[in-house]
């Protein structure tokens, strides 16, 4: 998928671009918790707090990996995973890694994962002198331990992750997780390039979130692009040229210029209502991560907030949030969007969104995205559950507070999840506590026994939001976070528009509100499409809105209708694309 550079020439590097734009600046390779990390230098003043860091980041690895260790007693884990931990936690405490890189950063004044990282080399490199093969495998678990300390001290606020990244720079990663990436929310910076990753994994949502360029898939990126060089980073058209000469150069400054013009234009339409030609409403809502997200929520003009991936709270933090916490954030969001509806998805943890010290999730599922995870996770843990619950019913009194079930499969877990809701205010009554009593239910379609058997959801739930990422996930058994098959991965594969008109025609037939909110929605090409499927709720990033709401003003609904059946009952992707071009004509 890349070329091949030559020294210091120019070369294009292709990939998937999961956030469109162009942005010219120069590179800044970063790492993520693995074995590259940055370096920097400590003012003098700073060296104590720094060992300070690293010992506490020390302390909390031993305590994960005890943590760890007690709960499998309690389970019937296997015998040598209790050993294994013994050693790490045994490697952890030797001196050569608890003690050494601490005067590593009070000699050389530099960062705590610097510092690990040399201490770390060092020791390797003596395991690889070792003769007996046992002994040297076991560097393994030296890197594995180092591996969680550095994730430890890279999921802190502070001086780490990106120091000096501005307005002109572009991060080059190999590949990242959708909690580093949010972390790069509070730094500015021009684009991001990693080398892994698919278009709707949650690492390239919010990295559209960011709302910069990104091109992900770009395989050896990482390895070829060297720090400082100059990018043209072209989110809509998948491309990284790295070292454009002058002609490329002043093209891009030029393209990029029309595009700040276009999205300028773009900004009349924010208090405009989404509707179309034959005067059918179009409600379209906004995707959010974090309570920051707010403020661009409503430069949007969104309509609402269709979908809060709650989890997100969850990460990058020490422990799990209080009930108290997590009400402060929601009623937060809720008062922020000032009356306008507000649907937060209880949390979706498992799969590729993974927290440390949940018992459920730290095991190493053989096939994570099956595993334990959203709706069946929080029914393994239902004392989570209940904190979040009861904390989401608190702030549905201050606003239009909705709750949506992500990744329900079958009318038990829908009735469970219901029950719980039940307990959840029952307990906040015996407390006194005020709530919207009547807060809507909703289920989010991610799984295609959910559409097969979607009377279910209607008759149980009071919305539904189809999850376009996961139903394609799960339909086409293509993981969407493996770059090895991101090509597999196609919205407009007959299956998945089968499915999607099914839930939508039976929602729309029992009057059940339905949204789509998975990066379809925000896909431009794809508007006319789902609209001609009846859709008339999109979720989609803030950043969408207003190229989707031009498409909604410019689209004759009825006109479409005939149309969107053929491509309905086609099994050839031939005709579909091509019948495609004719919706968008
Ligand atoms: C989806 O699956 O389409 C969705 C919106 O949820 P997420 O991307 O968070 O899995
Ligand atoms: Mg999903």
């Amino acid at each position: 998928m890349t070329a091949v550079p030559h020294a210091m020439s120019s070369f294009a590097l292709h990939g998937i671009g999961v956030s469109r734009g162009i942005a010219i600046g120069r590179a800044q390779l970063v790492s993520h918790a693995t074995l590259e990390v940055a370096h920097y230098t400590i003012p003098p003043s700073g060296v104590e707090a720094e060992i300070a860091r690293f010992d506490t980041a020390v302390r909390e690895t031993q305590q994960e990996l005890a943590s760890l260790h007690a709960s499998m007693k309690a389970g019937d884990a296997p015998a040598e995973f209790g050993a294994f931990l013994d050693v790490h936690w045994m490697i952890l405490s030797d001196p050569t890694l608890a003690e050494v890189p601490r005067r590593i950063v009070a000699e050389q004044r530099c960062n705590a994962e610097w510092a690990l990282t040399q201490q770390m080399g060092v020791l390797v490199e003596q395991f690889d002198q070792i003769e007996d093969p046992y002994l040297r495998e076991r560097k393994a678990d030296v890197v594995q331990v180092v591996e969680r300390v550095l994730k430890r001290l890279l999921g802190k606020p502070g001086p780490v992750g990106i120091p000096g990244a501005e307005a002109q720079t572009i991060l080059v990663a190999h590949d990242l997780s959708p909690a580093d990436v949010i972390q790069f929310k509070q730094h500015r910076f021009a684009a991001f390039i990693t080398d892994l990753g698919g278009v709707t994994s949650h690492t390239a949502i919010v990295a559209r979130s960011l709302n910069v360029p990104a091109v992900v898939a770009t395989h050896n990126g990482r390895q070829l692009i060297r720090e400082n060089e100059l990018l043209i980073v072209d989110g809509s058209n998948n491309v990284v040229i790295v070292n454009p000469d002058r002609s490329v150069l002043a093209e891009y400054r030029l393209k990029q210029g029309e595009l700040g013009l276009e999205r300028a234009k773009l900004k009349r339409l924010k208090t405009k209502p989404a509707m179309t030609i034959d005067g059918d409403e179009v409600e379209l809502s906004a995707n959010i991560e974090l309570p920051d997200d707010v403020p661009q929520t409503l430069e949007s003009g969104a309509n609402g907030i269709g979908l809060f991936r709650s989890e997100f709270l969850f990460l990058n933090r020490e422990g799990l949030p209080t009930e108290d916490e997590q009400f402060e954030a929601y009623r937060d969001v809720v008062q922020g969007m000032g009356g306008r509806p507000v649907t937060i998805r209880t949390f979706d943890l498992g799969a590729d969104k993974q927290k440390a010290g949940l018992d459920g999730l730290s095991r190493v599922a053989p096939n994570p995205a099956l595993g334990l995870r959203a709706v069946r996770f929080c029914l393994a843990e239902p004392r989570l559950f209940l904190t979040q619950l009861r904390a989401i019913l608190r702030a549905s009194q201050y606003g239009n507070v909705r709750i949506l079930i992500p990744m329900l499969a079958t009318v038990a877990e829908i009735d469970q999840t219901l029950v719980m809701i039940e307990q959840a205010k029952d307990s906040l009554r015996d407390r006194g506590v005020a709530f919207n009593a009547r807060v809507p239910v909703g289920g989010m379609i991610e799984v295609p026994a959910a559409v097969l058997a979607i009377t279910a959801f209607l008759a149980k739930l009071d919305f539904l939001s189809i999850g376009t990422n996961d139903l394609i996930q799960y339909t086409l058994a293509i993981d969407r976070s493996d770059d090895a098959v991101s090509h597999l991965y196609d919205p407009l594969h007959p299956a998945v528009l089968k499915l999607i008109s099914m839930a939508i025609v039976a929602a729309n037939r029992a009057k059940v509100p339905i949204a789509v909110c998975g990066e379809m929605a925000g896909e431009v090409r794809l508007t006319r499409l789902l609209l001609g499927l009846g859709l008339r709720s999109f979720s989609m990033h803030p950043a969408h809105i207003l190229a989707v709401k031009q498409r909604v003003l410019t689209t004759d609904a009825g006109a479409l209708k005939a149309i969107a059946l053929r491509m309905r009952r086609t099994d050839d992707p031939v005709r579909l694309a091509a019948l495609l071009d004719k919706l968008n004509a």
